[in-house]
């Protein structure tokens, strides 16, 4: 579960890591560094306390385009014509409105423009010397900072706008697991932030949110791009609609695995929730629904940043979480999920599949994955086995980015040999495992050393 934090959870963190969450998303549409820098702190002290790994997301707003500064409320009728351009001293020539994003590069005669979160909706009929001329197909209103979406545009090149990047580099400078990418059109945006993230040698990974129809069209390489992906139906459906979500979702969800990309579902899950103390009905099959589908993570944005019953949504999610995932163990919807892949196309991912295959003869209680880099652990992960994970690492890091990924239970070990007897005695005292439970596990025998994983291991507990 990935919790949004806001207003209404700020001081709420550990209460909230106590209900099930495993990543934090801090979103920097809102909120100073300042503000940002100190969730940073609250979450980590709040995980140590309760000895847990947490993913913490940091959430670009990305080029959202708005409307500029105009003044009142604009109305258009049907078959009216609007001319927009980016301003850059506050004055726009007479008739012509200003908009926060250069766009006439970008669009072509025929592409659609959807003003005020598709409120309206207009075509390009005009590019002309930075002005271009739309005609709106619908009447409405619309007025200063309202959001612009164009779905039929592609914007090739990196879209990381001035504060994104001054974003980027505070972030970087903090202990952060995930940049966020908002906006995403094509792989080549993911580059652009790999690099920079490189560049100052950090570890940090790239979530990319799939919310525009340019990324619905670029999905392979954007997976090959990616380290997670996220299903963001907000903006997604303004930029399809409302009807295409559920199938693009699905596609990504199944690519996800395919690509050993993890997944999260996103966006008014609960939504219900932020001014009530229950779901809608509907609601809980959404959540139940996405966890059948085999996504890693569902998240929660309005729901516990300004929500009334912020920890309440995070419990609920926590229960239908558990109970979905029960029935398909006991239903044996799991093991479909396991069986319909076809994993062996590396060797890394050819142990994972030897670990599971042994796994589920023996009927292993646990699969123990000794991760350097979280590769190892993540290949089982993508395989959706029955037993537990245990994903064992000597990074805190790489464990705080586990755990968001399918089943993960992280696990930070010291950096040597031949930790498993330990570890599997420790969890028979902790009440985890039962003596002679069977345990299976997957190291290199070349320890510390990324993507080496050679060893299948059985052990009894
Ligand atoms: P946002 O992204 O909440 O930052 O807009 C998620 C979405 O669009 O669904
Ligand atoms: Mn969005």
């Amino acid at each position: 579960i990935i919790a949004t934090i806001g207003p209404a959870t700020e001081d709420k963190i550990p209460e909230l890591l106590a209900s099930g969450v495993n990543g934090v998303r801090l979103n920097l549409s809102h909120n100073t560094h300042a503000w940002h820098a100190k969730i940073i702190d609250k979450v980590r002290t709040a995980a140590k306390k309760l000895d847990r790994s947490v993913a913490i997301m940091w959430d670009l707003q990305g080029p959202k385009i708005r409307v500029g500064e105009v003044e009142g409320l604009i109305e258009v009728k049907a078959g009216d014509e609007i001319k927009f351009a980016e301003v850059s001293n506050g004055m726009s020539p007479e008739g012509v409105l200003p908009i926060q994003y250069n766009i006439a590069p970008h669009v072509k005669v025929g592409d659609r423009i959807m003003i005020r979160d598709g409120v309206i909706t207009t075509e390009v009929t005009k590019v002309q010397n930075g002005v271009v001329t739309v005609k709106a197909k619908n009447a409405g209103k619309f007025g200063s900072n309202h959001g612009v979406n164009l779905p039929d545009t592609i914007f090739h090149g990196s879209k990381l706008t001035e504060k994104d990047m001054e974003d980027v580099r505070f972030g970087l400078a903090r202990d952060i697991d995930y940049i966020v990418l908002s906006f995403v059109h094509t792989a080549e945006d993911i580059d652009t932030l790999r690099a920079m993230i490189k560049k100052r040698k950090k570890k940090v990974r790239i979530i990319t949110k799939i919310e525009t129809k340019p990324a619905t069209e670029n999905l392979h390489s954007i997976m090959m791009a990616s380290d997670v992906v996220m299903i963001a139906r907000g903006d997604l459906a303004l930029e399809t609609s409302p009807e295409q979500v559920p199938i693009i979702g699905r596609k990504i969800i199944e690519m996800g695995r395919e690509y050993k990309t993890p997944v999260i579902m996103a966006t008014q899950m609960l939504e219900s929730m932020t001014s009530s103390p229950s779901p809608t009905r509907a609601e809980a099959n959404d959540v139940a629904t996405a966890v059948s589908l085999g996504v890693d993570a569902v998240m929660l944005s309005g729901e516990t940043a300004i929500g009334a019953f912020a920890v309440d949504a995070v419990a609920m999610m926590k229960r239908i979480i558990l109970s979905t995932e029960q029935y398909m163990r006991d239903s044996g919807d799991l093991t479909m999920l396991s069986r319909d892949l076809n994993a062996t196309d590396n060797a890394q991912s050819a142990v994972a599949m030897a670990a599971l295959t042994l796994a589920n003869h023996v009927g292993a209680q646990l699969i123990l994955a000794e991760t350097v880099s979280g590769a190892t652990a993540q290949s089982i992960s993508s395989l959706r086995p029955d037993a537990a994970i245990i994903m064992a690492s000597p990074d805190v890091q790489v464990c705080n980015q586990l755990a968001i990924i399918w089943g993960s239970k992280p696990y930070k070990v010291p950096r040597r040999r031949y930790i498993q007897a330990r570890l599997v005695k420790s969890l028979v005292h902790k009440g985890a495992l039962k003596s002679g439970d069977y345990v299976v596990s997957a190291f290199g025998t070349h320890a510390g050393k990324t993507g080496a994983t050679d060893t299948v291991r059985l052990l009894v507990a």
